[in-house]
């Protein structure tokens, strides 16, 4: 999520606006959204003062450079910054719904807490009512969304209403799904087509459990797969490249090939060097360049189980030239950075690149900036 500097109106309370700069205000006001006008001048600052006064009361101003026309945010003018929820420029738009977990994975990027962040499913919905340019797709992700139970449909049905055309996705471990009377709530006659991202990361419950470090997760996940398969919901494996997983990544792929043979796709991911996985280093910081004979053999064995895959916040010079074309741009706009060494390298129109944060971690292999002839070789 990104949070910027800025200079906002006193006063402005912290829910969710949608940036406008000021020559739009008239094509875009409506009496039942919240605006947040980007301001240049303080001519623009006194007519949206005037403006205020005469009764637009919600209209508030923010002076920052790094707001686009169309951000849905929520500016904290006591703090000096606007959180940026959604921006319509971005490849990949996701909302957060939560913080709270069942799970506790060696490399999780957002560690888990225990707080009420009920607060948050409210933003979300008007989050929905602020957006100008439905996404075509639009994520969820937590902490464990399905946490919300009942109030996780109500946010999906949410989204259904406001943007008919937007297919949503969960990113959930899919543990409360074993639960037939919840996952019946949740699931029965869903207005909404979703994308479920559930991550597996063994064949054998004592490697995915001691992965996610939660006894009986293995099973509540594998039982929640079969339960999203009745219900006829599309499913994408999530299979983060940490050691105790590359370990057994081709048992796992047959795994997947001989009892999950229903879901749409495999996503093989790169780990993101932040939160747990910065305090899980040993087992976490791998060099894919090292495991490639690995990765290419779990990509053989899906190949025959004719179960499509990809690889995901992996750069191009970390996989074997043969899994370049399953290799995805998949890392978040605002997270995703070149290092130096990327400069004037033939493939990085196409590369994922890295994670912003790559320095305080690690990269996923030894960079090797590649010259056209080596790709064309
Ligand atoms: S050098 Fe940079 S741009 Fe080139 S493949 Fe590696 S990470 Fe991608």
């Amino acid at each position: 999520m990104r949070k910027v500097k800025s200079v906002i109106q006193p006063g402005c309370e912290p829910r969710v606006h949608r940036v406008v700069s000021y020559e739009r205000i008239a094509s875009e006001w409506k009496p039942d959204l919240s605006f947040l006008v980007s301001i240049q001048s303080d001519n623009e600052r006194v007519g949206i003062e005037q403006l205020r006064t005469a009764g637009l009361s919600n209209l508030q101003w923010v002076q920052c450079e790094l707001l686009e026309d169309g951000d849905v945010v929520v500016p904290h003018s006591a703090k000096g910054e606007t959180v940026v929820l959604l921006r319509e420029s971005d490849t990949h738009h996701a909302l957060f719904l939560t913080n709270r977990c069942n799970s506790y994975c060696l490399m999780c990027s957002q560690p888990p807490t225990q707080t009420d962040d009920s607060w948050l499913i409210e933003e979300a919905i008007d989050a929905f009512r602020h957006i100008r340019k439905a996404p075509q797709v639009l994520g969820f992700t937590g902490g464990e969304p399905l946490l919300l139970g009942l109030r996780l449909r109500r946010i999906l049905e949410a989204l259904a209403a406001f943007h008919p055309n937007t297919k949503a996705e969960v990113l959930s471990n899919g543990r409360l799904l074993s639960d037939q009377k919840l996952a019946k709530e949740v699931l029965d006659g869903l207005s909404i087509s979703v994308r479920w991202l559930v991550p597996l990361y063994a064949h054998a419950d004592f490697v995915h459990d001691f992965v996610v470090q939660s006894p009986g997760a293995f099973d509540e996940t594998v039982s929640g797969l079969l339960t999203l398969q009745a219900y006829q919901q599309e499913v994408q494996l999530r299979v983060v490249l940490i050691e105790p997983v590359l370990k057994v990544l081709p048992d796992l792929a047959g795994f997947v090939g001989r009892n999950l043979p229903f879901v749409r796709e495999v996503a093989f991911m790169g780990c993101e060097p932040i939160g747990f996985a910065l305090a899980n280093r040993d087992s976490c910081e791998v060099d894919l360049s090292k495991w490639n004979d690995t990765l290419e053999q779990a990509s053989r064995v899906l190949r025959r189980h004719a179960i499509p895959h990809l690889f995901m916040n992996a750069p191009l010079c970390a996989l074997p030239k043969g899994l370049w074309p399953s290799a995805s741009k998949s890392i978040s706009d605002w997270k995703n950075v070149y290092a130096a060494d990327c400069e004037g390298c033939s493939v990085k129109s196409d590369c994922s690149g890295l994670f912003a944060w790559h320095e305080k971690g690690w990269k996923p292999a030894p960079l090797k900036n590649m010259k056209a002839k080596e790709v064309h070789a």
